[in-house]
């Protein structure tokens, strides 16, 4: 017989023919709920006027396909708001993706501004023909400061952010 002629396999996936650099973003099945069941507090405030997560039922998530709220034992149900319906979840699903898209996508923008940012401080740094003065060496470490905090704030907040709804059923 003839063997067969097979094409390599790459080990690597960016080796293949048509990968293209996937953005990273959290792998949650259900966008709604974070696989948890209960709809994450932000979401839900879109659609409950005034809702608090310390205070209201917890909304049960309905998005189709997501079965995370199986998981929650019906000795709960006096704590669930059961008034969301799969169109309401499916919505709040495809809103929290697109919100981490443009977050990862702002993200991966905002790192390679750093590190311009950096990268042009350092080659100043080593172009200097004599020393700071203390009031120069002051200013230079504070725009410094300036550069990472502006980064990581933005960071930190999105972060607390989106870990609201993870707290709920801590
Ligand atoms: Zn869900």
């Amino acid at each position: 017989m003839d063997l067969p002629q097979l094409p390599p396999m790459p080990m690597r996936p960016e080796h293949e023919p048509g990968y293209s650099k996937e953005i990273w973003q959290p792998q949650w099945r259900c966008f709604c709920c974070h696989d948890t069941g209960i709809v994450v507090s932000h979401l839900a405030a879109m659609v409950i006027k005034g809702y608090n997560a310390n205070r209201s039922k917890f909304p049960l998530c309905q998005n189709p396909n997501c079965h995370a709220e199986v998981g929650i034992p019906e000795e709960y149900n006096h704590c669930l708001d059961f008034r969301f319906n799969g169109e309401i979840c499916a919505e709040l699903d495809k809103r929290e993706r697109q919100s981490w898209q443009d977050w990862t996508k702002g993200r991966q923008q905002r790192l390679s501004e750093l590190n311009t940012k950096v990268s042009a401080l350092a080659e100043g740094m080593s172009l200097r023909k004599r020393q700071r003065t203390p009031s120069e060496e002051i200013e230079a470490q504070r725009r410094h400061q300036e550069v990472l905090d502006e980064y990581t704030h933005e960071s930190v907040a999105h972060r607390e952010n989106f870990s609201v709804g993870a707290e709920i059923i801590n």
